[in-house]
């Protein structure tokens, strides 16, 4: 039994119930027993301290790898649910391209289990689109969902046989599932390692053309058209991409959108140097994208903000540009970047972002949480969004050290994240 938890005098940023005013928070039981207001400690009651910090309901990552099953030298469930919390995650969608692949019951069962297990953030497990995300044959959606899934996806690579993607759609409608495409034709993509432009031509590095994404993205907005299913489009990064997904929720059709922290923050100059924590898939693009995205998450064309949190080998970064690996970790630095990025410069208001980064995510992909409405489940995360701090790698919890940000200085930090109304992580200076 965990004793209740008062957080007092915190700024409550809720926008589900379009709260934002300074009260405090009880929770009890695992969930939210009372909001807003001054509320006397119950007897036995944990209090936090929570003046001057924002009070907001549990952010949400739902694109992360966490690599196990298989290189559990790179990451496990344990260590990524553990630098999700550290970053202010009370939950993380963890992606399944794994070894082996997580495409059935079992293997979903497992990673879910890990996460209970570990007790950090809450992981919700991906199932694969098709067995061995070979891409030909459908995996059992019915048996994954019932063994905790909440999407499918094959990301790492697209689902390239459009049939196959049509069927995925009109099959994940029975289970109210979205399908997350990793959009990418890899036949116009194929060999590049950074974005094509004069940078790449200077770099002397093959390009991946914005094309390559935005063929697939329209793509998939059309099969959803004719489905009618649900298609959640991954890692957008191109003005182009953000334009199609506009005009798609325009025509009414079921096409919701994320947005990666370093798509925001970073250009392709951050390639100069050969500099392989800056290489990831689609890769980082021009100024204009970059404000093209921001656009798009200010309109909310673009609804949620993700990592895709990607943890490597040292060594295996350490290679040649064209043939290190893509991705970047991501957990512990993303609410920095993005109140760096985009709630500093006011391109998102606070209460936008926490809906970025929490309401939506829960709405997207029908997760519990992603508010602090009274009764629903006691995930909160308090930050302070002035704190400036100095990015060090080697303090993540994660495995994974790959990241552009190493000594970049970033305002804004999770103090304290709470799960089922239990303090999971705690900054400790
Ligand atoms: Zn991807
Ligand atoms: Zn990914």
């Amino acid at each position: 039994m965990t004793a209740p938890l008062l957080i007092k005098g915190g700024r409550l940023v809720d926008p589900s119930q379009n709260l934002d005013a300074v009260g405090d928070l009880l929770l009890q039981d695992g969930k939210v027993a009372a909001v807003g207001g001054t509320i006397a400690a119950p007897a036995g009651a944990q209090v936090v301290e929570a003046k001057g910090l924002v009070v907001s309901p549990g952010m949400i990552d739902v694109h992360v790898h966490l690599r196990e099953p298989g290189r559990e030298d790179v990451e496990t469930v344990a260590t990524g649910a553990h630098a999700a919390a550290a970053g202010g995650f009370t939950a993380v969608c963890a992606m399944p391209n794994t070894k082996p692949v997580t495409d059935n019951q079992a293997t979903v069962g497992f990673v879910k289990r890990q996460g209970e297990a570990a007790g950090f953030a809450r992981v919700y497990p991906y199932g694969a689109i098709s067995v061995g995300q070979q891409g030909e044959t459908l995996a059992e959606f019915g048996e994954m969902v019932a063994a905790g899934a909440v999407a499918v996806s094959d990301d790492g690579k697209p689902v390239e046989n459009s049939h196959l993607m049509r069927t995925a759609l009109e099959y994940a409608l029975t289970f109210g599932i979205p399908v997350v495409e990793h959009c990418e034709v890899m036949s116009l993509a194929h060999g590049g390692s950074m974005n094509e432009g004069v940078v790449s031509a200077r770099l002397g590095l093959k390009g991946i053309p914005a094309e390559a994404e935005e063929i697939d993205a329209i793509r998939c907005i059309l099969l959803a058209k004719r489905t009618g299913g649900h298609v959640h489009l991954c890692h957008l990064s191109t003005k182009g991409s953000v334009d199609l997904v506009r005009w798609g929720k325009a025509q009414g059709i079921n096409v919701t959108a994320e947005v990666c922290s370093h798509h925001i923050s970073l250009t392709e100059d951050a390639v100069e140097g050969y500099n392989t924590n800056a290489k990831m898939n689609p890769p980082l693009r021009t100024r204009a994208d970059v404000e093209a995205l921001k656009e798009g998450l200010k309109d909310g064309t673009i609804d949620l903000l993700v990592t895709d949190h990607a943890p490597h080998h040292y060594d295996e970064k350490e290679r040649e540009f064209a043939d290190a690996p893509n991705g970047i970790v991501g957990l512990e630095t993303a609410l920095g970047v993005n109140i760096t990025y985009l709630l500093e410069p006011g391109v998102l208001s606070l209460s936008q972002l926490v809906d970025r980064m929490s309401c939506l995510p829960a709405k997207v992909f029908h997760l519990p949480g992603g508010t602090l409405a009274k009764g629903s489940i006691a995930d909160v995360t308090v930050f302070d969004p002035k704190r400036a701090w100095t990015v060090d790698p080697t303090k993540f919890k994660s495995k994974g050290r790959n990241t552009p940000y190493g000594g970049h200085q970033l305002r804004g930090r999770a103090i304290c994240t709470v799960v089922g109304g239990k303090i999971v992580h705690q900054l400790v200076d």
